[in-house]
């Protein structure tokens, strides 16, 4: 069986404890990972806090910083395909999109790397004629990176990258789902030449490892990947130390579609907004929302595509749909679709778990237009789960689209160029998406607001979240200063 260890002030540790992990495919054990408690956490916390103030961090230059990750970016090139076939016999996650999301990952360790350097200050035209004052953009300090288990290595780098083009020190909890990817990418950034304690690598479980990191007193920003129950419990952790937040939650994003769509560009979109990575994404377009004149050919087209779908092994190339992570996910699918066919919800394809060895759920799609109260529309299933419901006008099509919590992604697919910009204007949402759906770049920042959280990764804004800014007044006036009762 294998095993793996944590990564601490750039030296490998069983851990207090250690856990099973579970292959998703099979359910059978497969790995003993270590468990950070308590006392692991501090260690981690106090690595980054010393490796913050150590000169060969403090004092090394932005561009010297950018070097290192651009190393740390080729270490993962070089292994992508070990990184991909961990992180897919961890967490069930297919090799078909572990592989392909591997270039994305090493594409923000570039992006981070070359923008170390550009991350100035400013000189200020300040309105004192005997003054100079500038901004110095300083490390926020210790950061706390907490991710799901679903894309780690992808969540976190687009935590780490920024972290350390700012200057920053990270401890990073790997998910107690599926650790492995992260617990093998600390071995990469061991070897890629940082100081000790720059980066912290630990797993465990999120009521003692969590719990400890985020309300820890030497952490100064908490970046949190995860559902909202979990960012409550976050917050109120941070409020310990009142350490700053940023916070990339779920969603339950609406797929608009109209009648003058390019239908099958919509149906490829909506079947990768929503099958892709088995539904657990958080960007996933879970509600269709759709023009009640092309509704029923748009979802004939769509059951014909979802039936077409091969549901398999996730370490086979074939395979588009694979396990869900854990049996709680199996669990959680099913109910919700119990509960919103209860609500007046009608199955229109798949909705039973599968009758195979695994946590397998099939494309399941539930037309919802006679059940506005179902469910499945307003909860996070996290899986491969479609609410649909019709609209007849454009405002009503807002209206629906609007009537969430959440407000994380949109996708709108119209060829009516006046309406798209009405749309962009009106929906409630971090990112929309026109006439395309699951798009994303290091260079374009990515969050959402209410229940999606608060934040944004991605981008020069996510390096900016990572600086604190210091104000800096010098006088150039040799004369005496003037009367001291007074403010200057
Ligand atoms: P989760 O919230 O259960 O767990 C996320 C992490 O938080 C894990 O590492 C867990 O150990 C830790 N944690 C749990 N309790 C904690 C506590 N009390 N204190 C500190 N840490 C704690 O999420 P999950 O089920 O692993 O992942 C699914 C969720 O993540 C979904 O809601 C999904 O939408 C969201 N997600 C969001 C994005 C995004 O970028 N917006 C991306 C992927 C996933």
């Amino acid at each position: 069986m294998q095993k793996f260890q944590h990564y601490i002030g750039g030296a490998f540790s069983d851990g207090t404890a250690q856990f099973d992990s579970h292959d998703p495919a099979t359910g059978a054990v497969w790995a003993r990972m270590p468990e950070a408690r308590a006392d692991d956490v501090d260690a981690a916390v106090q690595a980054a806090k010393a490796a913050l103030r150590a000169p060969d961090w403090a004092n090394m230059t932005a561009t010297a910083r950018g070097k290192l990750l651009y190393r740390l970016a080729d270490l993962v090139a070089e292994n992508a395909q070990v990184l991909a076939e961990l992180e897919t016999r961890d967490t069930g996650k297919i090799i078909r999109e572990t592989s392909a999301q591997i270039a994305y990952v090493t594409d923000y360790y570039r992006y981070y790397a070359g923008l170390a350097d550009k991350i100035e200050g400013a000189h200020l035209p300040i309105d004192k004629p005997d003054m100079e004052v500038w901004l110095r953009r300083e490390p926020v300090g210790v950061v706390a990176a907490v991710v799901p288990w679903n894309s780690q290595l992808f969540l976190s780098a687009v935590k780490i990258g920024p972290a350390l083009a700012a200057g920053c020190t990270v401890v990073l909890k790997a998910s107690e789902e599926g650790p492995a990817p992260m617990l093998e990418f600390a071995r990469l950034f061991d070897q890629a030449g940082f100081p000790p304690g720059v980066l912290n690598v630990i797993t465990g479980f999120g009521a003692e490892c969590g719990r400890v990191l985020t309300s820890h007193p030497d952490v100064d920003h908490v970046a949190f990947t995860g559902g909202p129950d979990t960012a409550r419990h976050i917050v109120r952790n941070s409020a310990e130390n009142l350490a700053s937040t940023s916070l990339e939650l779920g969603g339950k994003s609406p797929f608009i579609v109209f009648e003058d769509a390019d239908i099958e560009s919509a149906v490829n979109a909506q079947v990768s907004g929503i099958f892709a990575a088995t539904g657990q994404s958080c960007v996933a377009g879970s509600r269709l929302v759709i023009a009640n004149s092309i509704k029923d050919a748009f979802l004939a087209r769509l059951r014909e595509k979802a039936s077409e779908i091969v549901i398999g092994v996730p370490d086979d190339l074939a395979t588009e749909v694979g396990p869900l992570c854990t049996q709680a996910q199996l669990d959680t699918a099913a109910e919700l679709v119990a509960a919103s066919v209860s609500a007046g919800a009608s199955v229109i394809a798949g909705g039973q778990p599968l009758d195979r060895e695994g946590h397998y759920f099939p494309p399941t799609i539930i037309d919802c237009t006679d059940a506005p109260d179902a469910p499945c529309l307003t909860r996070e299933a996290f899986g491969p789960i479609l609410s649909v419901i019709g609209f007849e006008t454009e405002a009503q099509a807002v209206q629906i689209a609007n009537d969430t919590a959440f407000g994380l992604a949109s996708g709108v697919f119209t060829k009516d160029l006046t309406r798209a910009h009405r749309m962009i204007r009106s929906l409630q949402a971090g990112i929309v998406w026109v006439n395309t759906y699951r798009a994303v770049s290091p260079i374009a920042p990515f969050g959402g607001h209410g229940l999606s959280g608060h934040g944004r990764e991605g981008g020069l804004q996510a390096a900016l979240d990572y600086t604190r800014v210091k104000t800096v007044w010098l006088r150039t006036s040799d004369d005496p200063i003037p009367d001291p009762f007074v403010m200057r």
